[in-house]
Parts: C-alpha cells; structure tokens; sequence
C-alpha cells in the first residue's frame, strides 16, 4: 500500500474509523460547506479508497484534502482515536509523489515553502522589501491595481519595522544578577514567520523566561521546523530541517516554542523521522505556556487592564493537549478580566498557508469566529499562534471591531 518512506501505513489507521460521524459537527469546512467528502468522515473514506486502490483518478481527491485545514478537531471528538492528522499527511505525501501538482500556482508554492520560508535568510530580505513596499506606498498601488489578489491584500498587516524585525541574538542568556537562578537551562525555537512579524514576542518570551531565572540559549543552527511542508506533502524536505534541528538542539534538555504550529509538528518528529533521535527530540519539546505552567512563576507580571479572550490555537489544544495551561498563567495577571466565548476551540481559517491558498472558505471560517468573540465583547484577544494572531487580527479589522491582539506570553512580562 504504501511506500517505506510513509511508513506505517496510514491505509492501517483508515480501519479506525467507525463512522459513527461523531467528528462532523466539529469540521470547520463540513459546518460551511455540509458536504460528506468535505468532513473528516468522508475524508476518511475518500483516503481509504485511494489505498486500497479503488480511485480511478487520484487527483479527483485532491480538492476535499486541500480544502481540510488539517486542524485536528475531528481527533479531538473521535472516541475510536483516529490520527487524521497523519492520515492526511501520508496521503498527501502519496499524491504529491505520484502525482505532483502541476502549474503555476504549485510551482510558486513549491518555491515559496522551501526557497524562502524555510531559509530565515531570505524571509529577512522578502520582509525588508515588503516594509519598503509599504513605505513607499506602493503596496497601496498593487492593491489598488490588484497585482495582488484583494482577499490576500486585505490578510496581510502592515510589516512592523526593522527594529521589531530583528532576529533575537543567538548563544546564552543569563538571568539578571538581581533574579533567583532556578538552575535550568532551556532553548528557544524561533522559527520562519514568528520572528518579522512578531519580534516582540520573542523578545518578551525571552524577557519572560530571564525573569523567572531560567538561562536561555538561542541556537544559532537551528532551522525551520518543517510544519508547512509537511502540511503540503513534502516530507522529505521536512525531514531535512528536523533533522538539521536535532543537531541544533542536541545539548540541551527543553526545547521551548511560542508558536503553537511548529510546537505540533515538532513534537511529532518521531513520527515525522521514524526514529530514536527524532523520538528523543520530541520528548524535549514544551509550549511555553506548558513549561511555565509546570514550573510556577517566580516573577509577577505586570499589570494589564483589560477584559480579554483567550483563544485556543488548534495545533495547541488539538494538536498537543495544551488548554488549561495558558489560562492558569493569565490569571495570574493583574487586572485582567479573562471571559470565555462560544467557540474557543473552533479553527481559525489561518491553518498555515491555508488562508492564502482557499481565501473564500477561509474567510468564511475567520467570520465565525470573529462573531463569537464579538458576542464575548472583549477588548483584547490573546492566542499562542502567529497564524492565528494575524488571521484573527485581520478579520476584526475587516470587521471594525478595535480589539488588539496578542500573544499570551507579552502578558507576563513583569513590570519594567
Ligand atoms: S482536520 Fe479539521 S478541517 Fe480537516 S477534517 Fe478534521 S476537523 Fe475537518
Ligand atoms: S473519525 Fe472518529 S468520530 Fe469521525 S467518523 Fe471516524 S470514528 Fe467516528
């Protein structure tokens, strides 16, 4: 059934599923669309056929998966346990090597995933030019002329300036001389998007953990985590930067992510490598939120005046079976009035490149849950996610609504 290389078969775990259907009230794309093929069940069963050798024509398959946006709610309801995630993943990997997509479109995000975004390097100079972009008003005239296509102008946030841009210095961080040591030492991931886009919240992750007397170490080495090209079918691109981010992390015991979708996928690089040191890996993975949670906060944050949402990131809370914790660190916040809304756990639409690649579904999506935190009537949303702080981010502005939002983590900064 299926090759080595995709080993275990995802066909063994397609017979998992009993379908009951019990996943598909909480399929984002079957709640919009009502359609079998687009839920996790149909899915399924779309995925078994294709194994068992009973689709005529593959490609016929192809729009159903990429219209999933692989957010694991269907795992989260399933009482048979069905890995989706990796069911998709290893039959993407199948099309994509048998049938490779064809065109332009494929083409550019074939080149995007691995010439820029998985080479920090470059997403530098894309941002840098973006930024002068924006400056110099041209942006606003490629929107204008629609050189760029209205649903991805009307996504993209202004790019923050080069001082917010700049990457975190690599090597130690010590704790200030005034703070207890707690004699641990951790390393921080800093992945391809989080670093132009959200600078600050590296440097408050940073500040954070300094605070609370952890040292830090920011590997030079380390690279992209791989998570958009497995979610595109490549693998074995994928493996290339794990493998790379073993090394990279090899002399130290927790490896700790902001980012809840390269969190996930690190966590599975056992999977992902299929072997002791990607397993071994794995292990040493944390989500902030998880490793603070687990060792207490020595250092009060400051106070913040708000009433506040939190938002669970997909790859967070289905991907890792993190919830409680980023809710256990914000109460600790001064001030902070945290609400709960109607549909915490529901997807986003952001799903990587997702928004970008089905803007109208996802959009869709985004709407739904704008409106559940519209009914919450908070001023400040937080989520651990930077695809999901900008998705969210943009469809509140679409929508008027002045709500900022923010990463969890740049709320226990301690007072300056
Ligand atoms: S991963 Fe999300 S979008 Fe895909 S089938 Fe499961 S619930 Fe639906
Ligand atoms: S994936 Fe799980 S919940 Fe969904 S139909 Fe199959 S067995 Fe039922």
């Amino acid at each position: 059934m299926a090759s080595s290389s995709e080993s275990p078969s995802p066909y063994a775990r397609t017979l998992d599923c009993v379908h009951c259907g019990l996943c598909l009230p909480y399929c984002p794309t079957h709640q919009v669309l009502g359609v079998e093929a687009d839920s996790p069940r149909g899915r399924i069963y779309l995925m078994r056929a294709l194994a068992e050798g009973r689709v005529q024509d593959p490609t016929a398959i192809r729009p159903f998966l990429d219209r999933c946006l692989d957010c694991r709610a269907c795992e989260t309801a399933c009482p048979s346990g069905v890995k989706y995630g990796e069911i998709l993943e290893d039959t993407k990997a199948r099309l994509e090597r048998d049938r490779p997509q064809r065109g332009l479109r494929a083409f550019l995000v074939r080149f995007l995933l691995w010439h820029v975004v998985a080479r920090q390097r470059r997403l530098r100079v894309l941002f840098a030019v973006l930024r002068l972009l924006e400056i110099t008003g041209l942006r606003w005239l490629a929107t204008k002329l629609r050189v760029v296509p209205a649903a991805i102008a009307k996504l993209a946030p202004p790019v923050p300036p080069a001082i917010e841009r700049s990457p975190l210095p690599t090597g130690e961080h010590h704790p200030p001389a005034t703070v207890a040591r707690r004699g641990e030492r951790v390393a921080l991931f800093t992945g391809c998007i989080m670093e132009p886009m959200f600078g600050r919240v590296h440097r408050a992750t940073l500040q954070v953990l300094l605070a609370n007397g952890f040292q830090v170490v920011v590997p030079a080495a380390q690279r992209c985590c791989g998570a958009l090209l497995v979610h595109a079918g490549q693998p074995d691109r994928a493996r290339e930067l794990a493998r790379a981010n073993v090394r990279a992390f090899a002399d130290v015991d927790v490896v700790l992510n902001n980012s809840a979708g390269c969190g996930c996928a690190m966590k599975e690089y056992g999977h992902l490598l299929g072997d002791a040191d990607g397993a071994a890996f794995a292990a040493k993975c944390r989500d902030i939120s998880e490793f603070l949670a687990e060792r207490g906060l020595s250092t009060a944050p400051a106070e913040c005046r708000a009433r506040a949402a939190y938002d669970d990131p997909c790859h967070l809370c289905h991907g890792q079976g993190v919830r409680s914790q980023p809710r256990q660190l914000l109460a600790q916040v001064p001030g902070l009035e945290l609400v709960a809304h109607d549909k915490p756990e529901d997807c986003c639409g952001s799903a990587g490149i997702y928004n970008l690649l089905q803007p109208e579904l996802a959009g869709e999506i985004g709407r739904k849950k704008i409106e559940s935190l519209a009914r919450a009537g908070v001023d400040l949303v937080l989520t651990g996610n930077p695809g999901c702080m900008l998705q969210i981010d943009s469809h509140l502005r679409a929508a008027g609504h002045k709500v900022r939002v923010r990463h969890p983590i740049e709320l226990l900064v301690p007072p300056q």
